[in-house]
């Protein structure tokens, strides 16, 4: 499983940051799913390999703007792309409105459908990118969701390094394998299948938050997950200096958060623009959220960057990968 951040400041563009956005995909497929679309999310696609063609559904964590303002032109350039495939969008109430008047008032005509779902009601959504995606609501000023992303994984595995091993012919005998307890080979082995046949493996999962102010509300879905990504808007000083009124957490809320759930891998996001000064050891930088959190958890922590490309492994370890695109450095 791998994510790529498009978006990572809360409200408003910083020069570093654009607003929300995240595509999170499967290596198995080359489909993806997109999580919130704040404006400008079509201009940052332009530097990853993720094509509209193949976007396959899009979730919208609330209607807060810097989360779903970007879904016009996004929509509108997929058309623009050759999208002729129906294209899902899992949203609050809201969105599907927002963005059939803005088709109408600006005279866009898609070959494609739109389909709305609505998460309000969403049990959960099997999607052909090879996840289930089930909703969890949280607490923000607005109704607000997190998505966890569960992949999809085979009952039965073949294990081909033993087949190939064992010299038993790639074709059709491979799939008859799974479907039968004994096969003849032809010449002359009786083959026990089970002894090719590994067993299924835990399904690893990754947990999505919108703005949130309660992040123990994420407690179940966090408790099978390998990953948390999670809005930290501010330091916990900066959060009590502006009250409860906006509804965010700080970084030692969603670290302490995660060290109570014993998740492993922590991915803060969603910064707000006071913490936009290049310079780490300026007081403005985000250097003060990372410190902030680490003293609260011991887990695998990173703080999101727009383009930073994260992978997932087998065995639940993430490592961030690679940046596809450095603002500073040359355009292409
Ligand atoms: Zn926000
Ligand atoms: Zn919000």
């Amino acid at each position: 499983m791998e994510f790529t951040f498009l978006g990572t400041s809360a409200g408003v563009p910083t020069k570093q940051r654009n607003v929300s956005a995240l595509v999170i995909k499967h290596v198995a497929s080359k489909r993806w799913c997109l999580v919130d679309c704040g404006e400008a999310t079509q201009h940052q696609l332009l530097h990853v390999p993720y094509s509209l063609i193949n976007l396959d559904t899009i979730f919208i964590t609330h209607v807060h703007g810097d989360h779903c303002y970007g879904l016009p032109g996004l929509i509108a350039s997929a058309a623009m792309a050759g999208r002729t495939q129906d294209l899902n969008i899992v949203a609050p109430k809201g969105i599907e409105e927002f963005v059939r008047t803005t088709i109408t008032c600006t005279d866009m005509h898609l070959p494609f459908a739109l389909h709305f779902i609505g998460v309000e009601t969403l049990v959960n959504i099997r999607v052909k990118s090879g996840f289930k995606v089930t909703a969890i609501a949280l607490s923000h000023r607005v109704p607000s969701y997190a998505y966890r992303f569960e992949e999809l994984v085979k009952d039965k595995h073949l294990d081909t390094e033993k087949l190939y091993r064992d010299g038993v012919p790639q074709g059709e005998l491979w799939g008859e394998v799974l479907k039968n307890t004994k096969l003849l080979l032809g010449d002359g082995r009786e083959l026990q299948c089970e002894d090719y046949i590994l067993p299924m493996r835990e399904p690893r999962s990754i947990v999505v938050g919108g703005d949130n102010d309660m992040p123990g509300l994420l407690m179940d879905a966090c408790e099978h997950s390998q990953v948390l990504i999670h809005e930290a808007t501010y330091t916990q000083e900066i959060s009590d200096r502006v009250g409860r009124g906006p509804r965010h957490s700080s970084a030692k809320d969603v670290a302490e958060f995660a060290e109570k759930s014993a998740l492993k891998n922590l991915v803060l996001t969603h910064f707000s623009a006071r913490y936009h000064h290049p310079d780490i050891t300026k007081s403005s930088s985000i250097t003060v959220l990372h410190d902030e959190a680490v003293e609260s958890y011991a887990g695998n922590l990173f703080l999101a960057e727009d383009f930073a490309n994260f992978q997932l492994d087998k065995d639940g370890i993430l490592s961030y990968k690679q940046k596809y695109y450095d603002r500073n450095k040359s355009i292409e």
